[in-house]
């Protein structure tokens, strides 16, 4: 929450301000977000204007998340940047021909602004839908789930069934050695 009182409802009052938050739960996608508690870092101009107060800022924040070809943690940063006009909660909610567009502005409240649901939708938004550990990442062999990319020449005869690849050692093992 940030106190906008300061601004004294003055159109065109503004301040600069930075503060360090700590992430909220389920910052972001389930394959990729900041982690919960995480330090998130604000830069924020408050702006009054005549409705309400705009706010124009930037986070910055680490990212964790898995590869969603082969599972490798990925560790990242992400910057994303975000303006939101909050109205104040006392103005009149229905003024003629502008209904809907008021039905969805964020509010004030009392003139505190939560910023939660803004850095989560700007944090969402930025997100790659499908992180990757490398934009080539090879993925995982079908075959035995070996991260291709440790091994890029990675093969399994494809004649041979693994189980019978195994018997011909246990085979060979005694016998050439036996006699
Ligand atoms: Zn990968
Ligand atoms: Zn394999």
């Amino acid at each position: 929450m940030l106190d906008t009182r300061e601004l004294g409802r003055r159109p065109g009052s503004q301040r600069e301000v930075t503060r360090t938050v700590l992430a909220p739960a389920d910052l972001g996608i389930e394959v990729l977000r900041v982690p919960e508690g995480a330090q998130v870092e604000l830069d924020l101009r408050i702006e009054a204007v005549m409705e309400g107060v705009l706010v124009t800022g930037t986070a910055y924040a680490m990212l964790e998340g898995e590869c969603v070809r082969c599972l490798e943690q990925i560790s990242d940063e992400i910057e994303v940047t975000f303006q939101e006009l909050f109205v104040y909660d006392d103005q009149s909610h229905h003024r003629v021909g502008d209904d809907l567009e008021d039905d969805e502005a964020s509010r004030l409240e009392d003139d505190l602004l939560d910023l939660e649901p803004l850095l989560r939708d700007a944090v969402v938004l930025a997100l790659p839908f499908q992180p990757l550990c490398g934009d080539d990442c090879p993925g995982l062999c079908t075959e035995c789930g070996a991260r291709l990319a440790d091994d890029p020449e990675h093969a399994h005869d494809a004649a041979i069934d693994p189980r019978w690849g195994r018997l011909q050692e246990l085979q060979q093992g005694p016998e050439l050695s036996g006699e």
